[in-house]
């Protein structure tokens, strides 16, 4: 056993919806309830179970929450009609779309058409852009990369200067928090990492911080680790349940039990990122309405540097 510090989501993320409950009791009070819709298109099994847990936990922390249940087939233009009402809707303050869609509808043309400042998941190409300015009190930035800003700065492990590698690039997660590592506030020197990048171990050798964010079990062995650097494992995968002896069960992406050996700190899977994105999605809901009724901008993120 080593003595690589277990980054707890879970406990952070009790810590942090606990500030947010004692908000919004006060806003309660003040007749103001912050409101979240979660759209769900069609019946993906997954996306069912993240929409419920979305929704679950603003309802636990005194929110309103409204699921938007419609069918695979929907039209773009209903599903528009629908994204429109909402968007006109004054107790629904965030709105988000789970994705992925069935295919026949375009995610960009979907999430263009949320109001921007009701875009709590911080997709829309206008939060996109104040992400990569920097506009914390005026666009939301995604909740993933934005819980591991948390995590990393609640336990003071800081980004001023140090080698930050991220594989994988998706829009949601790899590429902003490639931005948001790199910008003044975080100071980080930046390596963002894909499918084509030729000697990726060299390269998350470097890394003081490595971020994985692929979807590959024990795609990051012992060996691709520096000894002492910190590991934030985003994945999440669904294996096992092949036999009575092969409990099903959610992995991420890093080799935990040998990888802790040797990193400084790391995320467990489950218990991790996980946790922490459904807290900063009830956070960016809360901003959300205090920026719509009264007119506050707060900045959703600090650095860490
Ligand atoms: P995605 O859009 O499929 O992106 C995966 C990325 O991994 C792509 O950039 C891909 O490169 C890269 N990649 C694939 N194989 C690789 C390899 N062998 N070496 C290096 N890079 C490789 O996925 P995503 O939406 O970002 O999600 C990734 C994982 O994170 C999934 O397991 C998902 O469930 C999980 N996730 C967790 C949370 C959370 O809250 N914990 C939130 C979001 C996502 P190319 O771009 O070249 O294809």
């Amino acid at each position: 056993m080593s003595g690589a510090r277990i980054l707890d989501g879970r406990a952070l993320s009790a810590e942090l919806r606990a500030g947010i409950v004692t908000e919004v009791e006060e806003l309660r009070a003040e007749g103001l309830v912050p409101g979240l819709a979660v759209v769900l298109v069609g019946d993906d099994p997954a996306s069912a179970v993240y929409v419920s847990m979305k929704a679950r936990a603003c309802h636990k922390a005194g929110m309103t929450d409204r699921t938007v249940r419609l069918p695979a087939d929907i039209s773009r233009d209903d599903l528009f009609d629908r994204i429109d009402a909402l968007n006109a809707d004054p107790a629904i303050h965030g709105i988000l779309v789970q994705l992925p869609l069935p295919p026949h509808l375009d995610p960009k043309a979907v999430l263009e058409r949320i109001r921007p400042e009701k875009d709590v998941d911080g997709f829309h190409p206008l939060n996109v852009g104040r992400t990569f300015v920097g506009d914390y009190a005026h666009g939301f930035a995604p909740a993933t990369p934005a819980g591991i800003v948390e995590l990393l700065r609640h336990h003071d492990i800081h980004t001023h200067g140090r080698h930050v590698v991220v594989v994988g690039r998706s829009l949601i997660v790899g590429k902003p928090l490639a931005a948001l590592m790199g910008a003044p506030g975080f100071n980080a020197t930046i390596t963002l990492t894909h499918r084509h990048t030729r000697g990726l171990a060299a390269i998350t050798r470097m890394a003081d911080i490595l971020v994985v964010v692929v979807g590959k079990p024990k795609l990051i062995t012992r060996d691709m680790v520096k000894p002492g650097a910190t590991v934030i494992d985003v994945g999440i995968s669904r294996i096992g349940g092949e036999g009575a002896d092969d409990k099903p069960r959610v992995v991420g992406d890093v080799d935990f039990e040998a990888v802790r050996e040797v990193a400084g700190a790391i995320t467990p899977v489950p218990g991790g990122v996980g946790p922490m994105t459904i807290t900063m999605l009830m956070r960016n809901t809360l901003e959300a309405a205090l920026r719509i009724h009264r007119g506050s901008h707060r900045p959703v993120l600090a650095g860490t540097a």
